[in-house]
């Protein structure tokens, strides 16, 4: 256990990143004490039945009050009207950062409503599974996963310093970020991918010369990993859309004129191309694998599937 780095944490949403949080800061001992509040009564009775934060409380305003640390961990598109609620209950001297996966659209909405009293340093966490809600989270999420830090112009360098370390406590590698860049950066690895995912899951559904119990059965042969992309919370990849567009569309173009060449060079028998092509892709996953980012273990270490 090392020292608590921050008196009074207060986690502003209760999902599957809120409680991750919870549960590994209890793990490394980060926090003196953590509070928490989400919009619906459900989502708090069930924190509180679980025991996940120390105090619930009914409204953001009493659980921000006298924080260290505030995390924002609702959708993106959310972001602004939170802050603009805490905004006026916010201790001198605290740090405000976000666990939002859009960073560009967050910095615009969120910080017009923080004084200068108080610290800004976005943040965002590459780790997240497709399940979502209060019981989803566990202590574990970050571990040897990325948390890139997203400084804004004037963030205060002992303010990132500490939240550099409360990440670290929680299992995360830490690195720093242009906001812009960063939404470029994940615009490839993970918003232009699930839109992929989601599509393909779709064009499967429609297809209905392939029946339902055939794509499920006969799912292991990469649709299986689509479709649990494609199960991730709608409401949480519906923002990131609307907030991360220009990087979006930008790799998507891309993704396009890929596909078109491919399409092409399967039209016109290119097998040097396919090959070719096919040979560059694994090797990225042979860095993926080398970074400790994924396991080489075949089908990703999962059991086979029953039937
Ligand atoms: P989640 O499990 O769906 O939880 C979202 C929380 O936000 C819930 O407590 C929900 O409240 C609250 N919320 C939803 N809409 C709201 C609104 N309009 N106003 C106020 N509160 C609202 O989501 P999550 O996966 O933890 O994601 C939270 C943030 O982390 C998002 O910004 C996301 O982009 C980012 N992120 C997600 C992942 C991932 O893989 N999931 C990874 C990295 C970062 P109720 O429960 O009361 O409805």
């Amino acid at each position: 256990m090392s020292a608590p780095v921050y008196n009074r944490v207060a986690l502003i949403g209760l999902g599957l990143i809120a409680s991750s949080m919870f549960w590994a800061i209890k793990r490394g001992g980060l926090a003196g004490e953590v509070t928490g509040f989400a919009r619906s009564e459900a989502t708090r009775e069930t924190a509180r039945r679980i025991g996940l934060c120390d105090r619930v409380y009914d409204s953001a305003a009493e659980a921000v009050a006298d924080a260290d640390l505030v995390v924002l961990c609702v959708p993106v598109g959310a972001m602004g009207a939170v802050a603009k609620e805490i905004a006026p209950h916010l201790k001198t001297g605290a740090t405000v950062t976000d666990v939002g996966s859009v960073k560009r659209d967050v910095i615009d909405a969120v910080g017009p409503y923080l004084s200068d009293g108080v610290h800004f340093v976005p943040a965002h966490p590459l780790a997240g599974t497709e399940h979502s809600g209060p019981e989803s989270g566990f202590a574990e999420l970050f571990d040897n996963r990325w948390c890139l830090l997203v400084p804004v112009e004037g963030s205060d360098a002992g303010a990132v310093a500490q939240l550099r370390a409360l990440w670290e406590g929680m299992g995360a590698n830490v690195d720093e970020m242009d906001a812009d860049h960063h939404d470029l950066v994940l615009a490839v690895t993970s918003h232009t991918p699930h839109l992929i995912a989601y599509t393909m899951v779709g064009v499967a559904d429609d297809l209905r010369r392939v029946t339902d119990s055939e794509v499920i059965k006969y799912s292991a042969a990469g649709f299986r990993d689509f479709t649990r992309i494609a199960a991730s919370d709608p409401t949480m990849w519906r923002d990131v859309f609307l907030t991360n567009k220009d990087a979006t569309l930008e790799i998507l173009g891309r993704f396009t004129e890929e596909l078109f060449a491919l399409q092409r060079a399967i039209r016109t028998g290119d097998g040097a191309h396919l090959h070719e092509y096919f040979t560059r892709t694994r090797e990225i996953r042979r860095g993926i694998i080398e970074a400790g980012q994924d396991t080489a273990a075949p089908n990703f270490g999962r059991e086979a599937p029953k039937g």
